[in-house]
């Protein structure tokens, strides 16, 4: 006889013969009606005790929290909603819980509380089956890449070029606090720090991807990714997971194309390999939007928003076009933008971009060719010399969940820009490279792997799909 795991004994029929679990219990009825969860499947197992015949000492220790080991016949379940339980003849305790002091009871706690015990919420319904669908999604991620030629690529967590995103890194030092040398001109002498210079945890593996692009064709990053960005938001993490494919002799359309099948592809794929998880998260997430005033309600359920957006077109929407919707937009005219849109070149606040989703197209939104003044200098101009190839993929409930464009592949082009928006070319020297030395077209995008864990199973908060968030005043764990 070996340990099974829960999952198995559900979905392996080897009825009537002994097995053995060993998993946290949830709940204790009567002395005899023991349900645990080992983490495999959101199912509990009934554990029948038979508690004339078992020692009273273990008895009381079976309390919610405790980590048990069960042995016994598997039978068919008498009880309703169950398909098998487990008639128990030997109990073991593994490790002791407290009932009075165990943060986690058998009813419903608030997110915030939750939160307070991410070591602990794990042990709860909602957030093992997220785990486990964040756990599903990210195989996805890889076996879409794998399964279409791209290479997995490392790039680096401390970064040496600040070019994007100055002002919203983390410093990554070895001088003590206060006892930084200074230069000559009174500054932090960084030539004596650990690497000879300033360097940052990274905020995007963007131009290192390129460089690798630029030579394996297909590639993609995986990683974790750091912003010091003070936004406390349901949507902003200060460390977080993004995906970033990069293409060679591809163009903004293929890029388009791209981020529309990827993402298809991994919804599809957890709709298929996580229905009992996904069941249990729409249920949730259609109780949760009882909760909410009639107005700001989702019309379609999570199972529906999944569905919906694996089978239909994203609809594609140019920034100008984006712009003459908001001008003439109800809200706006009505003064409810908390930021008015008056003119071309604004740059679209989420308020806008859910105004779009939401409201007038009703389905996911690739909106594209953005004013170059909006965006980072290393997009394509176009020919109109005002907008560059840059994308945006904005979604029902979230906002904003790609960001991406095709490079600046021009030489020439790409100096200007690095000039005009200040930035020290010395500092983009082998960036500046790649154009040098055999350019060609490419493209590429970021997508916040959190943001998508968000949209495929519900959550309203990115601190409840990563196991233990960091935001700004939080690093706890
Ligand atoms: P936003 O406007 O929502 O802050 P951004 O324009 O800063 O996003 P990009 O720099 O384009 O985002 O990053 C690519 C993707 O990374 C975004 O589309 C989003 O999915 C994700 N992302 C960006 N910042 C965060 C963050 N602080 N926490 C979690 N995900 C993020
Ligand atoms: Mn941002």
């Amino acid at each position: 006889m070996k340990g099974h795991s829960i999952a198995d004994l559900f979905a392996s029929g080897i009825l009537l013969q002994e097995v053995q679990v060993k998993g946290w219990v949830r709940t204790f009825r009567s002395n005899r009606f023991l349900a645990l969860n080992d983490g495999s499947t959101l199912k509990n197992i009934q554990c029948v005790v038979d508690f004339e015949n078992t020692d009273e000492n273990v008895l009381k220790k079976i309390t919610t929290g405790a980590s048990v080991s069960v042995i016994g016949t598997l039978v068919e379940s008498q009880g309703k909603g169950q398909s098998v339980e487990i008639q128990a003849s030997a109990i073991e305790i593994l490790g002791e819980s407290n009932p009075e002091e165990y943060p986690i009871q058998p009813k419903k706690h608030s997110m915030e509380f939750l939160r307070e015990n991410a070591h602990l919420r794990i042990r709860t319904n909602t957030f093992s089956a997220v785990m486990r669908v964040r756990s599903t999604l990210a195989f996805a991620v890889h076996k879409y890449f794998q399964e279409n030629g791209f290479n997995y690529v490392h790039t680096p967590i401390i970064t040496g070029s600040d070019a994007e995103g100055a002002g919203e890194m983390f410093r990554v030092t070895t001088f003590e606090t206060n006892k930084a040398p200074l230069n000559e001109s009174g500054e932090v002498d960084y030539t004596q720090d650990f690497f000879g210079k300033e360097t940052n945890l990274t905020v995007s593996g963007q131009l290192e991807g390129e460089a690798y692009a630029m030579a394996l064709g297909k590639i993609y990053t995986f990683g974790p990714t750091f912003r010091a960005e003070n936004s406390n938001t349901t949507r902003h993490l200060a460390e977080f997971w993004m995906i970033e494919p990069e293409v060679a002799f591809c163009d903004l359309d293929g890029n388009m194309d791209l981020a529309e099948d990827f993402i298809k592809y991994v919804l599809k794929y957890i709709l298929e390999n996580c229905e009992e998880d996904i069941a249990f998260l729409n249920d949730r997430f259609i109780k949760e939007e009882k909760t909410k005033p009639q107005a700001q309600r989702s019309e379609l359920s999570l199972l529906e928003k999944l569905q919906f957006v694996v089978n239909n077109n994203f609809k594609r929407v140019s920034y100008t076009e984006a712009i003459d919707i908001l001008r003439n937009s109800k809200p706006n005219k009505k003064k409810k933008f908390q930021y008015p849109i008056n003119e071309w070149g604004a740059d679209l606040q989420s308020e806008h971009e859910r105004y779009l989703v939401e409201k007038h197209f009703k389905c996911p939104v690739i909106l594209f060719d953005y004013p170059a003044s909006i965006k980072a200098f290393y997009m394509r101009l176009n020919d109109d010399e005002k907008t560059v190839r840059a994308m945006d993929v904005l979604f029902p409930g979230i906002g904003e969940i790609v960001g991406g464009s095709q490079r600046e592949e021009r030489l020439d082009v790409l100096r200007e820009k690095v000039k005009a928006m200040g930035i020290d070319e010395k500092e983009l020297w082998w960036y500046l490279d790649l154009r040098k030395f055999g350019t060609a077209v490419h493209s590429g995008f970021g997508l916040g792997f959190e943001r998508l864990v968000q949209f495929a199973t519900g959550m309203g908060n990115i601190r409840d799909v990563i196991p233990f968030p960091r935001t700004p005043q939080n690093a706890e764990f």
